[in-house]
């Protein structure tokens, strides 16, 4: 059993040249950990977490450039 609280990741990447982030990849998350857990929900398939604002719907946005170098986050 798990939380299985929802939300959207959009990945986006930065266009070439320009400032304009674009939308390539639409994820659906699902919240892999116990119910009532603390803390941000988490994805673990994709290793992404989140936070859940009352009265918004859920929404992450990655931003993934595959031209950059390796960074830590
Ligand atoms: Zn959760």
């Amino acid at each position: 059993m798990a939380c299985d609280a929802r939300a959207v990741l959009l990945v986006t990447r930065q266009m070439e040249g320009t400032s304009t982030n674009v939308a390539r990849q639409r994820i659906e998350l699902y919240c892999s950990l116990t119910p009532g857990h603390a803390g941000p929900h988490r994805d673990e398939k994709h290793a992404q977490e989140w936070l859940v604002v009352k009265g918004r719907a859920s929404m992450v946005v990655r931003d993934e450039d595959e031209d950059a170098q390796p960074r830590d986050e």
